[in-house]
């Protein structure tokens, strides 16, 4: 497989070459019969786990008669997850659908430029974002992702008019006459499971509403109940302007969604060929159906619960390898002391078959299926323990 993917995928990715054949909610099968537990969810993806029934089923019903029609006529199952979104949310918007995070984020930005040019004499473009943060790889969404490292001059020219804070309160400190909107997530997932404080979200939400500056909050990893709520901004009680999401929202499959009370777009003035189409609107609609029952029936809270606990509980018993627990809800992070520390924790947890991710510098991340069982949540963190073992 290694040979196969060397000679003709361009290496973008640095690749775990484990050939995964099989799935089941949280677990994983390889090619040789060795079973994994997934707390990766495909990174936050696969929310209702790997082969999902109820989402199998929709799919293949779904592909068995219409997969795709285009924008150009109605799209049922479109139209109804459009109307679930804003149900959840409670949030009176409106949704575009893409077909990732970058590409929800690519359009938030072009509804904020819109609205800065109509909205007062002069025009309004630039964007706050923050540092640490993640928006997407498409030029304009690197460009507005606040790490240095990822804006490599062999890219650019870069467009302009993003603008960095390094924290919450230096976006006072970075608004201008010119600035149309501030783009941030809630919890920084990619720059290290890093949680915004509530109030501190609350008071600067309530100050752009004031200078009329819109708020687009960047939920594409801590949307569709990852962090108990539907949205982190439900968690927050904040109503953003603009909501993007993506990851969880399908279940595996491609989609992206655009979700927000500024109404400026017009026909013609951005689009999608793939995006909102029958075969993934109809599977998201399912996940979303499975997942509000799941939360309303108090399993996914109970789940939270107990997956804390045992973090929590690892998090203080190796002091020596730990700083803190961080992030909220099923998106959780292990601050290791060192990115040496970090690295080895990573590769050992794969040696004993419990998949984890890497986040910033020092942060193992966990982004397990929100359907997890206690049973998958125990037998993970006891491989996760034996992967300390070497270290202790
Ligand atoms: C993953 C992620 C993105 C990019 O999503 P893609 O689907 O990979 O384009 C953007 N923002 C945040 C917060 C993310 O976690």
């Amino acid at each position: 497989m290694e040979n196969l993917d060397k000679q003709y995928v361009l290496p973008t990715y640095n690749r775990n070459y484990i050939n995964f054949v099989k799935g089941k909610n949280a677990t994983l099968w390889d090619d040789k019969g060795n079973e994994y537990i997934d707390f990766t969810s495909g990174i936050g993806v696969v929310s209702v786990g790997h082969g999902n029934e109820r989402v199998a089923n929709v799919i293949c019903e779904q592909a068995k008669n219409i997969t795709h029609i285009s924008n150009i006529y109605y799209i049922e199952p479109q139209a109804k997850l459009a109307e679930k979104i804003a149900k959840l949310a409670e949030i009176k918007g409106k949704t575009f659908f893409a077909n990732s995070g970058a590409e929800a984020n690519e359009g938030a930005l072009k509804i904020a430029r819109k609205y800065g040019e109509i909205d007062g004499e002069i025009k309004r473009y630039k964007i706050i974002t923050l540092r640490n943060s993640f928006h997407g790889r498409t030029i304009t969404t690197v460009k507005a992702t606040g790490q240095e490292k990822m804006h490599q001059s062999y890219f650019g020219p870069y467009p302009d008019g993003f603008v960095y804070a390094e924290n919450l309160e230096d976006i006072y400190n970075k608004i201008d006459e010119k600035t149309v909107a501030v783009m941030m997530e809630l919890i920084q997932g990619e720059g290290g499971v890093y949680a915004f404080d509530k109030e501190e979200v609350q008071k600067l939400a309530k100050f752009l509403k004031e200078k009329d500056i819109l708020l687009i909050i960047d939920e594409v990893q801590t949307g569709i109940y990852r962090t108990s709520e539907f949205l982190a901004s439900n968690l927050y009680e904040i109503k953003p302007d603009i909501i993007t999401m993506a990851k969880g929202l399908g279940g595996g499959v491609p989609i992206g969604a655009i979700f927000t009370t500024v109404d400026v777009l017009k026909a013609g003035d951005h689009g999608s060929t793939f995006g909102g189409n029958y075969l993934v609107t109809s599977a998201a609609l399912e996940v979303l159906n499975i997942l509000e029952k799941y939360k309303d029936s108090g399993k996914l809270d109970e789940n939270f619960i107990y997956f804390e606990e045992k973090l929590k509980e690892i998090g203080e018993k190796y002091p020596k390898l730990f700083e803190e627990v961080t992030g909220l809800g099923l998106m959780r992070g292990l601050k290791c002391k060192g990115t040496e520390i970090q690295d080895i924790i990573y590769k050992e947890s794969h040696n004993n078959r419990v998949l984890v991710l890497k986040a910033g510098r020092n942060v193992i991340r966990f982004l397990p299926p929100l359907t997890i069982t206690k049973e998958e949540i125990d037998e993970g963190f006891m491989r996760f323990e034996n992967a300390l073992k070497r270290m202790v």
